[in-house]
């Protein structure tokens, strides 16, 4: 505590990311890929004209927008880009949940949301989830401020189909119902396409998970024109230029390689099935996933001594300790060598 800061950040309690660690850990803690980004990455960033970076960046990053654009069956305009989507949601907090009435969220989600609520003053709500752990979205008040959650949910795992996410929409038109689909490509259904028909509609996606760059920093949202353009003001009123060139071009490069995303998300959806019923026959209950982690709980062994266990052994997952979590650990998709060390390590510990 400082008497030189401001009042509001007295009162912040920041979010705490998982352990970057300095040694070499099998490491399935913060839901990266395992695998590399695309090799054009590598190409772009090998081959980039030092000189240019001299000049400030494009600050409506045209070209990455526009591959969105296309990447995705929109409009240039429909799409918003940041220095991940951490970023843009922050931006979109400000941009649209700082109202009168509440905002709107689970009481099991991706726990920035509530971080952002501190930063701005924004007053919310949280709803219990599903028996099925789902997002229970005929539960959410029309009335609210805002909505946000996962989709599929953090660190749950379940998705809801495009269909449900439509029957919400259809029912809440008054307020912004943002979608953080993070780990979507890992076997979601996006809801992109709706934003044609709900103008009220605000999709996150990032580059950090499916697209291997998680160190680059790139997120975006996509929306109708009239959200873009809320984000725009918050931005540009704050950094105009959050995307760097470099980041530019080589976030580019990462979206036109279609076949090496699509090998590199299969490839982590047959480890994730294969690792599941691993973990089935060593007794673990796991939730289902339509994401890049698996949440699990033992019947008869304490997570966080499991947690402390695995990282004797040189293997880091996630323990969350909060009550409805605590029993749970999150396990992080690696490559198929690292999930049977996973598995070699939990069947030691669990004998
Ligand atoms: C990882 C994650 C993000 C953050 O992604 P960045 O683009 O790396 O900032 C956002 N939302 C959820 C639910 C995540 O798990």
């Amino acid at each position: 505590m400082s008497k030189f800061w401001s009042p509001v950040v007295r009162d912040l309690i920041p979010y705490v990311p998982g352990e970057q660690p300095r040694e070499r850990l099998i490491k399935l803690n913060t839901n990266e890929n395992p695998y590399p980004p695309a090799p054009g990455v590598g190409q772009v960033l090998r081959d980039y004209p030092t000189d240019h970076l001299r000049l400030y960046p494009d600050p409506e990053s045209r070209a990455l927008r526009e591959a969105l654009a296309r990447e995705h069956g929109i409009e240039a305009d429909q799409v918003f880009v940041g220095n991940g989507s951490d970023e843009v949601l922050a931006l979109a907090f400000q941009a649209f949940f700082c109202q009168e009435r509440p905002l709107s969220m689970p009481a099991i989600t991706y726990s920035f949301y509530p971080v952002y609520c501190r930063l701005y003053g924004i007053d919310y709500r949280t709803l219990a989830l599903g028996d099925e752990w789902q997002v229970p979205l005929e539960a959410f008040d029309a009335q609210s401020g805002g909505i946000v959650f996962a989709n599929p949910n953090a660190p749950t795992g379940h998705g809801h189909d495009r269909d449900a996410i439509a029957a919400l929409l259809e029912r809440v038109t008054e307020c912004v119902v943002l979608i953080d689909e993070a780990y979507v490509d890992f076997g979601g259904e996006s809801a992109i396409p709706l934003i044609q028909q709900y103008p009220n509609l605000l999709v996150t996606g990032t580059f950090s998970k499916s697209r291997s760059l998680a160190g680059l920093r790139l997120g975006y949202a996509i929306g109708s024109r009239e959200l873009v353009e809320g984000l725009e003001r918050v931005k540009n009123s704050f950094n105009s230029y959050p995307i760097d060139s470099l980041a530019n071009a080589a976030g580019v490069a990462a979206l036109e390689d279609r076949e090496h995303f699509e090998a590199c998300r299969e490839k982590v959806i047959t480890t994730r099935e294969r690792t599941r019923r691993q973990l089935e026959r060593l007794g673990f209950e796991v939730l289902p996933s339509q994401t890049n982690f698996m949440l699990t709980r033992h019947p008869e062994h304490d997570a966080a001594q499991l947690f402390a266990g695995l990282r004797e052994r040189g293997i880091l997952v996630r323990h969350f300790n909060t009550e409805a979590l605590r029993d749970f650990l999150r396990i992080s998709i690696g490559t198929e060598d690292e999930m049977i060390s996973l598995i070699e390590a939990l069947e030691a510990l669990c004998r």
